[in-house]
């Protein structure tokens, strides 16, 4: 490409900015080691930008946002800003949800693995574990999240009325569909589609669309349907049966947290939430990369946080947006070294503080070979 790649990194509030420091710091070395020219610009999100500008995402970030290749976020929220109240849309209550309408970005690939130096750290036994490879591809632009109308109002018998709804039309599951079996073409073949079709209209939709586009486009590829209440019970009990988990923005939601189990800790996984379906080779600009954990304000500022979540997002970001999937290989490759020496932060049962795993990580990425 001529130029460089264009990253925005937005820390947020908690933890966001302390994990976000980290995977910059991978981003610049991984970048100068494999030849990417990237630029860097940081700017506000969540509470943060609230504190300052009394906006959760300023019209100034979007801007940069659209314009930029790739985009880095950490995390928002936390217990200052929860009973801050504004009328409104959602995008104008959290930045974050603004950001991913703004971008239009809906697929969203959320992996998560089971690491041979963690197996003593989850719950499981070791041959219930062991191989794990799992990847949620979540509808991220609809649904329940996003449906309109939204709100809240004082009724006749004094309670108070809270509501949503979730809707879904065709192209929208068509198109998430689409990631999924072209996900699942490139890993071992298999999806499982998430919905509550006994019970929701929308639910209904999403299987009889799920099924069509599999059936018409994608017969190669090997497809299920589970309803949500059960795949959960059937993900955590055998993790090693499933290959793509297809959901709508809530179910995507849940089952992420869910497989981050296998992993040992929510801070492990990573997320690429892309404009469109992931392409092999070449650059998806404007995706949007962030750990799948929260903003942790009970550990925040102790400088403790596990940074491998953001680190592994900055590898899908070479992957995804940079079209170089070598350098994605060599960042997961330094973190399973790290992990294999021993070097674990709290999260996972050891001692090692953010800066100690992610200059750990450095090292590990220096000595390999570009
Ligand atoms: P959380 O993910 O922030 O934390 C849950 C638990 O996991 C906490 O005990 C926390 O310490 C731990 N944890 C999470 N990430 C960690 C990491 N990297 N290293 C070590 N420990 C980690 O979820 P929560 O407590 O339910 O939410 C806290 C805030 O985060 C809320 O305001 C919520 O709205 C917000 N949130 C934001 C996002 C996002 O920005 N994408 C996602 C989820 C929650």
């Amino acid at each position: 490409m001529s130029g460089s790649f264009k990253v925005l990194a937005l820390g947020g509030d908690h933890i966001g900015p302390e994990v976000v420091a980290a995977g910059l710091q991978v981003l610049r070395q991984t970048a100068d080691q494999f030849g990417v020219p990237v630029e860097v610009e940081e700017d506000l999100l969540g509470g943060a930008s609230w504190d300052l500008h009394g906006t959760f995402c300023t019209d100034a970030v979007v801007a940069k946002a659209r314009a930029a290749d790739a985009i880095l976020v950490g995390a928002v929220g936390g217990p200052e800003w929860d009973s801050i109240r504004i009328d409104g849309p959602i995008t104008e209550t959290d930045g974050l949800t603004r950001l991913r309408i703004e971008l239009d970005v809906y697929n969203a690939l959320r992996p998560a693995r089971a690491w041979p130096a963690l197996l003593h750290r989850t719950p499981y036994r070791w041959e219930v574990v062991e191989g794990v490879d799992l990847l949620v591809v979540r509808e991220n632009s609809g649904g329940i999240y996003y449906g309109e109308p939204r709100g809240r109002e004082m009724l006749s018998d004094g309670q108070v009325r809270a509501y949503e709804i979730s809707e879904y039309r065709t192209s929208e599951v068509e198109r998430i569909a689409r990631c999924a079996f072209e996900a699942a073409r490139g890993r071992r073949g298999h999806v499982t589609s998430l919905d509550k079709s006994n019970v929701m209209e929308s639910g209904k939709l999403w299987r009889e669309t799920v099924e069509r586009i599999g059936r018409d486009e994608y017969p190669d590829v090997e497809l299920h349907h589970l309803l949500m209440d059960y795949a959960l019970f059937a993900v955590a009990r055998a993790p090693r049966n499933f290959d793509v988990l297809l959901g709508d923005n809530l179910f995507g939601d849940l089952i992420s947290d869910l497989i981050a189990v296998v992993s040992g800790s929510l801070g492990m996984l990573p997320s690429a939430t892309l404009p469109s379906a992931a392409r092999a080779g070449g650059p998806v600009k404007g995706g949007l990369y962030e750990p799948t954990h929260g903003s942790a304000p009970d550990i925040s500022g102790q400088g403790i946080a596990n940074p491998i979540g953001a680190i592994l997002s900055v590898a899908m970001m070479f992957e995804y947006g940079f079209g170089c999937p070598a350098a994605a290989r060599a960042i997961e490759g330094s973190v399973d070294s790290v992990l294999n020496a021993g070097l674990a932060p709290p999260d996972l049962g050891g001692t090692a503080d953010t800066g100690t795993v992610t200059q750990a990580v450095l090292d590990s990425l220096g000595s390999r070979a570009s």
